[in-house]
């Protein structure tokens, strides 16, 4: 029986558990891919306080997982399949065993969305992406696109200048969503072109990708871009189908709480990408993973 289980690794959870374990709470982190989350996919992380040079993401997201292991989190490596609630505790269905905790912590993120076009599903993994990190370096000196206009979509272009000597973005709208400075530096990069007004149609290839159709959405028309990676950042919908019959959601999906992370299920709390909250930050994660912590410890005293 462990007094606070943890499902989801990555800046909110990670740092659920290093507040839970420090508070000698038995704490276990279930996760069902590789530590660290989304921000272990993030190249470089220049706006986490305290690290006035940047820091890598991968890196950031090892420490933050010693850290945890120092004070003692168990972290196991499985798929949460069920949760359900009996009487006091929480029962955990994961692929391999069953896990039985007095608090529930989740932290499962969010994941990209799809664009929902021809061609995205055939050629994944084959041309288009999510994750410009994971697979940028595959298209040296090559032409792709990036599909979107918000902080991802414009820092991970720039990114992705690095290898291709051409990246256009594309943007359904004639000005952009990202922040000022990422947009003004994105201006001065001799390698990004916008393309404005625009939306893919279609991804098209015949073993790989070798273009998108692209149309403008002022007069309808259609035109074809020849590009062999298509990078997709289109925003992110919630993890939160585990927990969608104990919790109350918005209307997108997100987990509703309160500021000190309570879902509308008593013992069961939510920190992170996954809750409703208006900014998606490994700051404002780690925050959460903290608070929800903190919250889950006073709910065991309350409950022995
Ligand atoms: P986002 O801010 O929601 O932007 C999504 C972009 O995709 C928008 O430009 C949107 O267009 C476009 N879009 C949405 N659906 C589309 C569709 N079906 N077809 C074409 N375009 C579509 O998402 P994000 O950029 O992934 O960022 C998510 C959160 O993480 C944000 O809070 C962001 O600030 C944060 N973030 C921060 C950093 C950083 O601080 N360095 C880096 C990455 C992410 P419209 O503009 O027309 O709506």
């Amino acid at each position: 029986m462990y007094d606070v289980a943890i499902i989801g690794g990555g800046p909110a959870g990670l740092t659920a558990g290093i507040y839970s374990a420090r508070a000698k709470l038995k704490s276990l982190l279930i996760e069902r891919g590789m530590t660290g989350g989304l921000a272990a996919t993030t190249e470089f992380i220049e706006n986490y306080p305290g690290f006035s040079e940047g820091i890598g993401g991968p890196e950031l997201m090892t420490r933050m997982e010693a850290q945890a292991r120092r004070f003692g989190l168990e972290i196991v490596n499985s798929n949460v399949e069920a949760i359900r609630k009996e009487n006091l505790h929480f029962i955990i269905n994961t692929e391999d065993t069953e896990i039985v905790a007095r608090t529930v912590i989740v932290a499962t993120g969010a994941q990209p969305q799809r664009l929902q076009v021809r061609g995205e599903e055939t050629f994944y993994g084959r041309g288009v992406s999510y994750c410009a990190t994971c697979d940028g370096a595959f298209f040296k000196d090559k032409h792709v696109a990036v599909v979107g206009g918000g902080d991802a979509a414009v820092e991970e272009a720039m990114f992705l200048t690095k290898f291709a000597s051409r990246v256009f973005i594309i943007h359904r709208r004639g000005e952009l969503r990202a922040t000022r400075i990422l947009q003004e530096r994105a201006r001065q990069n001799p390698r990004l072109q916008f393309i404005w007004y625009s939306v893919v149609d279609e991804i098209m290839g015949r073993e790989t990708v070798s273009g998108v159709r692209i149309k403008d959405v002022r007069t309808g028309q259609t035109s074809e871009l020849p590009v062999e990676g298509v990078f997709i950042y289109i925003g992110y919908s919630p993890n939160s189908s585990l927990v969608k019959e104990l919790v109350k959601l918005d209307e997108q999906g997100y987990i509703l709480t309160d500021a000190n992370m309570h879902t509308s299920c008593p013992g069961l709390f939510a920190a992170g990408d996954v809750r409703q909250k208006s900014l998606r930050q490994v700051v404002t994660a780690v925050a959460d993973g903290a608070i929800a912590a903190v919250s889950a410890e006073k709910y065991l005293n309350q409950n022995r």
